[in-house]
C-alpha cells in the first residue's frame, strides 16, 4: 500500500458511512448470537482443534479428502499448487466463449480468477449482489463476507444501471438483479464456488449463503467448478457443520437462510480443485492464522478498518488481512498500519492472536527478510 492510499482511503467518506452502517447492523446482532447460543464458543474449540489436527498434516489430509470424492462417478479431483496452476486446470475445463455465472469466494480473488476467465474469452457474473457491485465497479471486495459496504444504495443503484437493473431502493434493485440473473443462469455453461468446509469422510462441500445465488450457480450448470483451498478441510460433515453455522452467527446473520451440502448428482459434471496456495509453506507463527475461518468479524470491529477499509492487503484486508496476507506471500509495509489495541483478538471465534502475528511481520519487515527466511 502506498502512503498516498492511506490518505485517499482516510478522506473516503462512503467507506467510513458504509463501514459504521455495518457495524451498526451486525455489532449487537453477533453480541446476541453469542449471548444466546452457548453451544457456539464450543464449536469454536471443536473446529479451532479440528484445523490444527488437519494442518499438522496437509498432505495426508489432503489425499484423504481427494480420494473420498474421486470414488464418485461425473466427479473429477485435481490438485493445483498455486494460483497459475489452478487458473489453467480451469481454463481447460471451461474452453472459450461459454457463459460462467459464479457464487462469492474469496479463494478466486486470491487467483483472480474472474478477471482470467474474461481475458481468455469468456463472459463471466459473481452472482452475490454485493460481489457484482464490485464487480461492476472494477473493484475488489471491501469486507470477506460483505463486499459492497461502502456503497450507499444511490450509488449501488447508478453502477447497476450497467446492467439495465432500474429503480432506487435496496427492495427494487434487490428484484432488478434477480430478474437479471435467472436469465444468466438459465444460458449459463459453467457454474464456479469456493467451499466454507469441505468433509474429508464424506467428500462433501459445506457453502452457506443468504441470497440462494449459490445453490442456482452450482447445480444449475452443466459443469460445476469447486475451488477447494486446503485449509477448508475438516475431518467430518459435523465439523463442517459447525463451521458453517459459526461463519454466520459470527457475522450476525444467523441462521442463515440456505446451507448447501454439495455433492456429485446425475446430470452435472462436478470437478473440484484443491488449492495449496502458500498454506502448506506458511510459517510457523502464521499457522494460526489457518484457523480462521474468515468470518470477517475482526474486520468491522478494528479501529483502523473502519477508517481505510480493506485498502491494506491485497486480497484480504483488515487485521485477518495482516495474516492472510503473509500466508500468500505478499505482504507489504501494511503491517505497521495496525493500532495493536488487541480488539481483533478479543473478537475473533477462534482467538487468534493477530497482534502477535502483526508483530512478527512487523520484526520481518524491519530485518528486510523475507517469509521464506524466517
Ligand atoms: S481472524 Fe477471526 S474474526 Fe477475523 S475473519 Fe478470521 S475467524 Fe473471523
Amino acid at each position: 500500500m502506498r502512503e498516498e492510499d492511506i490518505y485517499k482511503a482516510i478522506k473516503n467518506r462512503s467507506i467510513r458511512a458504509g463501514i459504521l452502517r455495518t457495524w451498526e447492523n451486525l455489532h449487537n446482532a453477533v453480541e446476541q448470537n453469542i449471548e444466546r447460543y452457548r453451544f457456539l464458543k464450543e464449536y469454536a474449540k471443536d473446529v479451532k482443534m479440528a484445523k490444527l489436527e488437519v494442518f499438522s498434516d496437509y498432505d495426508r489430509w489432503t489425499e484423504k479428502a481427494m480420494k473420498s470424492i474421486e470414488s464418485r462417478n461425473k466427479c473429477s479431483v485435481y490438485y493445483a499448487e498455486d494460483g497459475k496452476e489452478a487458473r489453467k486446470i480451469v481454463a481447460e475445463i471451461v474452453g472459450r466463449d461459454k457463459i460462467i455465472v459464479k457464487a462469492k469466494s474469496m479463494v478466486s480473488e486470491e487467483i483472480q480468477l474472474r478477471e482470467f476467465l474474461q481475458e481468455i474469452g469468456n463472459e463471466v457474473w459473481e452472482t452475490d449482489l454485493g460481489e457484482l457491485i464490485v464487480q461492476l465497479a472494477n473493484e475488489k471486495p471491501m469486507h470477506v463476507l460483505a463486499p459492497a459496504i461502502h456503497y450507499s444504495e444511490r450509488q449501488a443503484a447508478e453502477l447497476l444501471r450497467k446492467v439495465g437493473v432500474k429503480g432506487y431502493t435496496a427492495a427494487e434493485l434487490a428484484e432488478g438483479v434477480r430478474k437479471f440473473m435467472r436469465q444468466k443462469f438459465l444460458l449459463a455453461d459453467v457454474g464456479i464456488s469456493g467451499c466454507n468446509a469441505f468433509s474429508a469422510k464424506t467428500g462433501r462441500i459445506f457453502l452457506v449463503e443468504n441470497e440462494g445465488n449459490i445453490r442456482l450457480s452450482t447445480t444449475l450448470p452443466k459443469d460445476y467448478i469447486a475451488i477447494v483451498s486446503i485449509d477448508k478441510i475438516l475431518p467430518s460433515d459435523e465439523l463442517c457443520l459447525k463451521l458453517v453455522i459459526l461463519q454466520a452467527a459470527f457475522l450476525g446473520t444467523f441462521p442463515p437462510a440456505y446451507i448447501n451440502v454439495n455433492e456429485p448428482v446425475e446430470g452435472q459434471r462436478m470437478h473440484v480443485i484443491f488449492l495449496n496456495n502458500g498454506r502448506k509453506q506458511a510459517p510457523e507463527f502464521l499457522k494460526e492464522q489457518l484457523t480462521c475461518i474468515k468470518c470477517g468479524r475482526c474486520q468491522i470491529e478494528c479501529p483502523i478498518f473502519q477508517i481505510t477499509g480493506s485498502l491494506w492487503g491485497n486480497v484480504y484486508g483488515g487485521p485477518m488481512g495482516m495474516g492472510w496476507s503473509g500466508i500468500l506471500g505478499e505482504i507489504g509495509y501494511e503491517c505497521f498500519l495496525s493500532s495493536l489495541c488487541g480488539k481483533c483478538k478479543e473478537v475473533c471465534p477462534m482467538e487468534i492472536d493477530m497482534p502477535r502475528i502483526i508483530r512478527e511481520l512487523r520484526k520481518m519487515m524491519v530485518r528486510g527478510n523475507n517469509l521464506g527466511e524466517v
